[in-house]
Formats: C-alpha cells, sequence, structure tokens
C-alpha cells in the first residue's frame, strides 16, 4: 500500500538489496526496507536479495493500492432555519494537505450555502469530499437537524374551509393548495403565525365562492375579485381558477397567483391593509393591489421582508391579530 513500508528479511552482513517494481530495478532502492511511492501505485513489487550463495528474487507483492485516508471533526456549522447560511467545516483528514470540496443538497459547490425554502421540514446532507495523491478519495457525509422555520410558531390561528355558489373545480385541491400557503415557509409563517385547519369553528372561514356570491359578502365585494369581509376570507372561483389578466399577460404560474391570492386575503383578515410598490424594480408587497396595477413592482406571490417584520412579535401590528375590523377589503 502507498505510503506503507515493505521489509525484506533482516538486513545481514555482506546481504545486498534491489528493489524491483513490476520486475524492473528501482534506482536507488537497494535498502531492506521500501516504502511504495507514487510511482509504484498499481505496480507489483518484488526484491532482490544477494549473498555469497547467489540471488534470489522474493514473490511479487499484489500490485500497490492507494491508501485509506480517515477524517474526523467535519461539520456543519450555523443553524438550519430558513434565512441562514450555513458554512462547512472541513475538519482533519490523515493525508496530508488534501484537496477538499464541498456538495450540497442542491448540488452547489461552494463552502457556504443558503438555507432555501424547501428545505425547511428536512435534514440536509453535506458531502466533504477530500482527494490527496496515493490515497483512495474519501466522502463524509453531514447531516444536518432538521431545518427549521425562520421563526418557531408563536400564534396558532385555526380555520375552516366554506363554499359558496356552485364549485366547478376541486375542492380538496383548494383545501390542500391554501394549505401549503400557509405552510410555505415564504409565507405568513414566516411571522410565526401556524394556520390549521379545522372541521368546523376556527378563528376565520376560508371560502371558495362562485364569482356572483362576492358582493353577497358586502357591497364593497365585487364579483371581480376576491375579498376579505370580517371573518371571512373568501377566494374568487374565477380567479382562483384563472389567475387575473394582468398575471396571465406577464405569464405567471397560476400556482404563484393562488399563492398570492391567499397571502393577500389572509394578510387582510391579519390586519394589514393595502401597501403601496416601495420603488421600480423592488418586489411588490403582497398586499400591493397587484392585479389592479403594479406601480413599477415586480409580481410577487408572497409577503416581502418588510411586511414579515411586522407581523413578527416585534411588530406592532400585532395589535391587529384579534381582527376585530369588519371592512371590507377588495383585491
Ligand atoms: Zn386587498
Amino acid at each position: 500500500m502507498y505510503g506503507q513500508p515493505l521489509t525484506a528479511s533482516a538486513a545481514e552482513p555482506g546481504v545486498a538489496y534491489q528493489w524491483l517494481r513490476a520486475g524492473a530495478p528501482v534506482p536507488g532502492a537497494t535498502a531492506p526496507t521500501y516504502t511504495p511511492g507514487l510511482d509504484d501505485l498499481d505496480r507489483p513489487l518484488a526484491v532482490q536479495v544477494t549473498d555469497a550463495t547467489g540471488s534470489t528474487i522474493s514473490a511479487p507483492t499484489a500490485p500497490v493500492a492507494r491508501a485509506t485516508m480517515t477524517a474526523t471533526r467535519q461539520r456543519v456549522l450555523g443553524e438550519p432555519r430558513w434565512t441562514h447560511t450555513l458554512k462547512a467545516r472541513p475538519g482533519r483528514f490523515s493525508a496530508p494537505d488534501p484537496d477538499v470540496s464541498y456538495r450540497w443538497p442542491d448540488g452547489s459547490t461552494a463552502r457556504t450555502y443558503a438555507v432555501r425554502p424547501g428545505d425547511v421540514g428536512h435534514r440536509l446532507a453535506l458531502e466533504v469530499t477530500a482527494e490527496a495523491p496515493g490515497y483512495d478519495p474519501l466522502t463524509v457525509t453531514v447531516r444536518t437537524a432538521q431545518v427549521a422555520h425562520r421563526i418557531d410558531v408563536r400564534r396558532t390561528v385555526r380555520y375552516h374551509v366554506e363554499t359558496r355558489g356552485r364549485i366547478t373545480t376541486s375542492l380538496r385541491e383548494f383545501r390542500r393548495q391554501a394549505q401549503e400557503t400557509y405552510d410555505d415557509p415564504r409565507g405568513w409563517r414566516s411571522s410565526g403565525i401556524r394556520f390549521v385547519p379545522v372541521a368546523r369553528g376556527g378563528a376565520f372561514t376560508l371560502v371558495l365562492a362562485e364569482a356572483s356570491y362576492l358582493p353577497r359578502f358586502s357591497s364593497g365585494c365585487s364579483a371581480e375579485w376576491s375579498c376579505r369581509v370580517g371573518r371571512f376570507v373568501i377566494i374568487n372561483q374565477e380567479r382562483w381558477k384563472h389567475a387575473s389578466p394582468a398575471w396571465n399577460a406577464a405569464h405567471l404560474a397560476l400556482r404563484d397567483y393562488r399563492h398570492m391570492v391567499v397571502n393577500h386575503e389572509t394578510g387582510h383578515w391579519l390586519g394589514l391593509g393595502h401597501a403601496q410598490c416601495p420603488g421600480p424594480g423592488r418586489l411588490a408587497p403582497v398586499m400591493q393591489q397587484q392585479s389592479k396595477g403594479l406601480q413599477g413592482c415586480r409580481f410577487n406571490p408572497f409577503p416581502t421582508e418588510r411586511e414579515i417584520a411586522g407581523r413578527t412579535p416585534r411588530g406592532r401590528a400585532m395589535a391587529y391579530a384579534l381582527a376585530r375590523d369588519y371592512s371590507p377589503d377588495v383585491e
């Protein structure tokens, strides 16, 4: 094996040694011991021993193999939590001065890794690979703890789902996708609010409504849009199925429209009013009426950093949490 000394029979006076690599003499290799080097890899070694009675050649060894590396103290540094950045600690390897490389779950190879929303709820595996001449490469897999949401749950809100009018889309999909929006690390969950569906009751009612039913909730609601009236967070079935003209003109995904409309109307229930575009080219606040005009902003289905901050326990807006305001909010 590479780096591991071989010894011929004990040195005796009057005996000469010559080490052979694949049958050929290795220049200068005339001591009783020989340490295989890089040139010997994959080749058999033998030793020729010469004394007064003559010369014998040992049986060849197996081809010289790469040495085995050992590893200690590889780690992922940092807190596995959405919005945090993790860093690989290379640890130690038994080979001298190895080349160390990293591979994160998304295939990226930098030493640092920015946690992604899709990582929440999963343990991440970092592969640390060391390579050195004469050694078999060694890959160590380091797993993080389960990736957490941006902040832990501070408040649990229960809601139930109802319908109004003739429903021509999958209610099951509506329930599932609305809950996905609530569970999404980029959504209001990021401010510590967890939404839990219940069979009846709860703090608010999420309604999937035929478009013509919207004005029945309030004269302030329009058959064109979704709306929020008191405890009712009402999603207009027409918008749910087909997004909005502006959204479609920008070739954006229907799934993102659904995220946007659930976040927006639920944001009203959380006590948030409409927001303005903070500047050209910026992400639109989810509480901006994006279907009605972007004011130079970019479409955005999820609350912005600022909107999230406004809902965290430090944000003054927690005062609105009871949502006793029954004025309609039309998106
Ligand atoms: Zn609105």
